[in-house]
């Protein structure tokens, strides 16, 4: 029998060894498929110098991958219930260690600096859950971790929307929020069919490559944020009504066309037509409006 945990045969072995039940709540779809966790690892181009940080190892089909590649993984896993199965799992591979908290609380900067040291090659790779992909990219990315890259199993639709360009229905301000930080592609899109249980939704890998300085100088990050969800609130919306209505500029209403006008930016064009540089342009100089 192959040793690989990643196969429908032994993830149901160890399933039913642990009589373990699968919770739908935590985004439990384990990967049952050999050459997508190959393919998955390739995206993140790992050396046998590379740290790595995972996120729910689940059972531990991909931290196995991780670990015959990697020099070392820490995974994250809130399911108390499978701390047990991964030390058994993974009893194998010394590089692993596993943390049992939520990604969400859990100080990754502290983590890395800890256990990877200063100046490492650190990237994230995960299959993640899908009921929180987007706060846990958003922190990673917030977080300004000393990371290289992210490499996600997502949602298919929530890749689409992260790696958008503008003019394209897809395109808003989670695209800008990732693009601010990184360059964001999709190297494969994925069949329901290599999980267990199998999702609902239609999956891709994602790949962030951060920036070593976001891709636009903002005076204000808070502001610039503000400024790019005003302007995609309503998405039928003009960029003027918009920014109106959600940052309460009728009383600067000249102020904020002028700025417009200023900006090359045509009052009556919609947020989803303005490039990151356009938005960065246009936040820089509403904000001396606003904060004069
Ligand atoms: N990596 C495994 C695989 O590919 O087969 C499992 C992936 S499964 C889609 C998501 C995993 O994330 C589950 O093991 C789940 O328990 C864990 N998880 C869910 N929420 C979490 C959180 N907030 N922090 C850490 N892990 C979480």
């Amino acid at each position: 029998m192959s040793k690989d945990i990643a196969t429908p045969n032994r993830t149901r072995a160890i399933i039913d060894k642990y009589k373990f039940v699968l919770k739908k709540s935590l985004g439990q779809n384990f990967l049952i498929d050999l050459n997508i966790l190959q393919n998955i690892v390739n995206a993140a181009e790992l050396t046998d110098q590379s740290f790595v940080i995972e996120v729910g190892p689940g059972i531990g089909a991909l931290t196995e991958q991780l670990a015959k590649r990697a020099k070392k993984v820490v995974a994250f896993e809130i399911d108390n219930r499978l701390i047990p199965v991964l030390a058994d799992t993974l009893a194998d591979y010394e590089n692993v260690q596993v943390i049992h908290n939520d990604i969400l609380k859990a100080n990754v900067h502290e983590v890395i600096h800890k256990e990877f040291g200063p100046d490492s090659d650190v990237m994230v790779v995960a299959n993640l859950p899908y009921y929180i992909t987007t706060p846990i990219l958003m922190k990673l990315l917030e977080e300004k971790l000393p990371i290289q890259g992210i490499v996600v199993m997502i949602q298919k639709e929530v890749a689409e929307r992260i790696a958008a360009k503008p003019g394209t229905k897809e395109y808003g301000s989670l695209s800008i929020a990732a693009q601010y930080y990184a360059k964001a592609e999709t190297v494969l899109t994925v069949p329901k069919t290599v999980f267990v249980p199998q999702p609902n939704v239609d999956s891709a890998v994602l790949r962030l490559t951060i920036r070593e300085n976001p891709i636009v100088e903002v005076d204000d990050e808070d502001f610039f944020f503000q400024v790019v969800r005003a302007s995609f609130a309503q998405r039928r919306k003009t960029i003027l009504n918009n920014l109106i209505h959600n940052l309460s500029l009728k009383e600067q209403k000249s102020a904020l066309e002028e700025v417009l006008t200023v900006s090359k930016i045509d009052p009556k064009r919609r947020g989803e037509t303005l490039s990151i540089q356009e938005f960065a342009e246009l936040s820089n100089k509403l904000l001396r409006i606003v904060n004069p």
